[in-house]
């Protein structure tokens, strides 16, 4: 039986940089999840972390309550999804939690 929790897709470029066959600047790999440089850095430091498996999107992870709420369905609607992280994050509230924005375009901000 294949395993559809390691999907793989032979024309994605993050799986070929989780399975080695592109380079990258990697900082941390383990079982499931691989983690490497952003080639074009939006800021000092900016690394990705993917899953091994081929996830297209959160939009394939969970999006039955985003969709409850307005946002409107992947690819064209979708969803933003932020964790601040620290003060210079803008962390505010110490709890972990995770934003989620979706709906129409424009936004008041982000
Ligand atoms: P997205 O725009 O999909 O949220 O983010 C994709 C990110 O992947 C971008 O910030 C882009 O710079 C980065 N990226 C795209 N191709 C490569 C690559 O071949 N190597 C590395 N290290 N990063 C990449
Ligand atoms: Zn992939």
């Amino acid at each position: 039986m294949s395993q559809p929790s390691h999907a793989h897709d032979d024309n994605c470029i993050f799986c070929k940089i989780a399975a080695g066959k592109i380079p990258s600047r990697k900082v941390y790999e383990d079982e499931d999840i691989f983690v490497f440089d952003d080639i074009n850095p939006w800021a000092p430091v900016h690394f990705l972390m993917i899953p091994k498996t081929h996830i297209p999107s959160m939009a394939q992870v969970g999006p039955e309550l985003a969709l409850d709420k307005g946002c409107r369905p992947y690819p064209e609607g979708g969803f933003r999804i932020v964790t601040n992280t620290g003060a210079e994050g803008g962390q505010e509230v110490h709890h972990l939690h995770i934003h989620v924005m979706g709906g129409p375009r424009p936004w008041a901000r982000g």
